[in-house]
């Protein structure tokens, strides 16, 4: 968040939307546009290019296009930039589409590609060299990059700049018809070498490639450029407000240029947003796949990843996702989000649908030596406790339990109200306990807690109004489920962390994930289900692994309970020193 921003924040963790206000300006002007006969029916698209998983980032533009789609009776299409095949994989593509459907969202008719549009495409390319508009140009890579110019100094036309029109067609076909070396030359718009806009300096529309498309295989020698793809795919599928990304808006007269210059079926307007950037969060596809193919994590679905299949597979709700992109609004100016906000809105769905339960990371045992041995009973606990639709479960109270090792000090700091000698305590659902003495191992420390219980307090209530200033959590030792538990901290220590493809590794936080391998949990969540979080009482939200699938459960922590990242982050920092 910038400074400017702050106020919104603030007003945000309050509980209040600020986008909720006003309209966003993309919505003014598609209402604009529909009520002005502009548009019959408003048309977006979401078009991702198959490189990589889908990121929070992307979040935004798929709640913006689809929602306004959705907002607005009209239709909002998914579309794969296909355009460049030797970084795109069908596992992508499979992997977006399931993503953008966990989201919420659903698009018209079928999956559309860029690649269906090819033969099209390579139609409009010679419609320009027949218009004399584009020319095969035989230079490098390197000399088009030398005579591109700067932003001060304008460029140098190209020797291969003036070839007939049926020479370049003759070119053309050839470059198609792999006649030509990958590199050796490449299909060039012929507009203006002086342009202060770069974007317009003879942008190249063909290039020779030599990988096979996971769609068209090795059909094609040469594909489109994303910049010659983009807008025409956009004008044959009737695209009317094509929404992007701000970096994109010096392009937006190249795409006019070739609107204008071409038999188009219709000409689509572009709509420039800011990106959405995350504090402690790198959302370039270049970084996360550097992160999953540097082993750095296990993969794009590892839940310290800033993807939508992390995020799942973490326990964060779709509507959490689609609650935080409605709170931030959309901006014509970049700016920073804090971590703060998403976590709010993550907080606010698990806390009004996840069930409670009770369940220890760090075991410390307790007896209670007036509870006969051998002898159990049932007690009654709520599942929720502001829904009482969700009902009750039975949970087991024996003499021996385990609770929080946390929840007990030796020499109690001034503060701290929970377990020590001689202290009187709820256990939570079950009964007011005492703790008369500690157990010491030879090492000095403790390893049990002798306790006895006032039979008086069943159900946690007091017997004769005195009180107690600490509930806590336990489970039975006997009935207790074993289980892993991984707590996740931030990937990044640094709110700016680098995107630097060879150095952002050194910024990663050595303990992004701390595993507790001692967990111990009320026999009720055998029944846990594969990412439908649980709030694991005082301790924070939790949701299951699909890793638990080899015996042992494995339960990933969401989110802790309260807003502590700035604490877990400083102690993070002074732990990697
Ligand atoms: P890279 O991360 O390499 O820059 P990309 O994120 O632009 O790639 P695309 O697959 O081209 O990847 O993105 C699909 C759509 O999502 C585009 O319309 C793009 O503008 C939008 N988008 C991508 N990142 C963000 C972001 N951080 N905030 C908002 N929209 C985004
Ligand atoms: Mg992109």
């Amino acid at each position: 968040m910038t400074t400017d921003d702050k106020a919104n924040t603030g007003a945000a963790q309050n509980g209040a939307a600020p986008a909720e206000a006003g309209r966003d300006f993309i919505r003014e002007i598609v209402a604009a546009d529909l009520s002005a006969g502009r548009a019959q029916q408003v048309v977006t698209r979401f078009p991702p290019e198959p490189n990589g998983y889908l990121h929070i980032g992307h979040a935004k533009s798929i709640c913006l296009n689809f929602g306004i789609a959705e907002e607005f009776a009209g239709r909002c299409n998914l579309r794969f930039d296909d355009t460049n095949p030797a970084k795109e994989e069908q596992e992508y593509i499979d992997a977006i589409e399931r993503d953008v459907r966990w989201l919420g969202f659903r698009w018209a008719g079928e999956v559309k590609y860029a690649s269906d549009y090819f033969d099209r495409l390579y139609g409009w390319a010679v419609e320009l060299i027949k218009k004399g508009l584009a020319y095969v140009d035989d230079q490098s890579a390197d000399e088009m990059r030398a005579n591109r110019g700067t932003l001060t100094e304008p460029g140098k036309n190209s020797r291969f700049r003036d070839r007939s029109v049926e020479e370049n067609l003759m070119l053309f076909a050839a470059m198609k018809n792999g006649k030509f070396a990958a590199g050796s030359c490449a299909l060039r718009a012929r507009i203006d070498m002086a342009s202060g806009n770069i974007n317009l300096r003879d942008p190249v529309l063909y290039r020779i490639v030599d990988a096979a498309h996971p769609r068209t295989g090795t059909a094609w020698k040469i594909y489109p450029s994303y910049d010659f793809a983009h807008g025409q795919s956009d004008a044959i599928e009737g695209i009317t407000h094509s929404i992007c990304t701000l970096e994109f808006e010096d392009h937006r007269p190249l795409y006019d240029w070739f609107i204008a210059n071409l038999s188009v079926p219709s000409k689509p307007h572009q709509y420039e947003m800011a990106r959405l950037n995350l504090a402690h969060t790198l959302l370039s596809k270049r970084v996360l796949t550097g992160l999953v193919k540097g082993g750095h994590v296990s993969g794009w679905d590892d839940p310290r990843m800033p993807t939508i299949a992390g995020y799942r597979r973490r326990g964060v709700p779709a509507e959490a996702i689609r609650d935080f992109i409605k709170r931030i609004g959309v901006a014509k100016a970049n700016s920073q989000v804090d971590v703060g906000m998403l976590e709010f809105s993550i907080r606010e769905a698990l806390n009004k649908t996840a069930q409670r339960r009770m369940v220890v990371l760090k075991p410390l045992k307790v007896t209670i030596e007036n509870y006969p041995e051998g002898k159990g009973e049932e007690l009654e606990a709520v599942n929720h406790p502001d829904d009482a639709a969700a009902g009750a479960r039975k949970i087991r109270f024996t003499r021996e339990l385990y609770i929080e090792r946390d929840d007990f000090m030796e020499v109690p700091e001034k503060k701290f109200f929970r377990m020590a000698v001689g202290r009187e305590v709820r256990l939570r659902y079950a009964y007011f306990v005492t703790c008369r003495e500690m157990v010491k191992n030879a090492a000095g420390e403790v390893v049990e807690l002798r306790c006895t219980y006032d039979p008086a307090s069943k159900g946690g209530n007091s017997p004769d109004g005195r009180k107690v200033k600490a509930t806590i959590h336990w489970v039975s030792a006997e009935h207790a489920i074993a289980a892993e538990v991984r707590i996740y901290n931030p990937l990044f220590l640094d709110p700016n962390p680098s995107a630097d493809a060879d150095t952002f590794a050194a910024g990663i936080n050595p303990h992004s994930l701390e595993v507790s391998n001692d967990a111990r949990l009320e026999p009720s969540l055998a029944d846990a289900k594969v990412e439908v979080p649980v709030q694991f009482e005082r301790l924070g939200y939790f949701c299951l692994d699909k890793d638990s699938a080899s015996g042992k459960p494995v339960f990933n922590r969401t989110i802790g309970l309260r807003d502590t990242y700035a604490k877990d982050v400083a102690k993070d920092q002074a732990k990697a020193g």
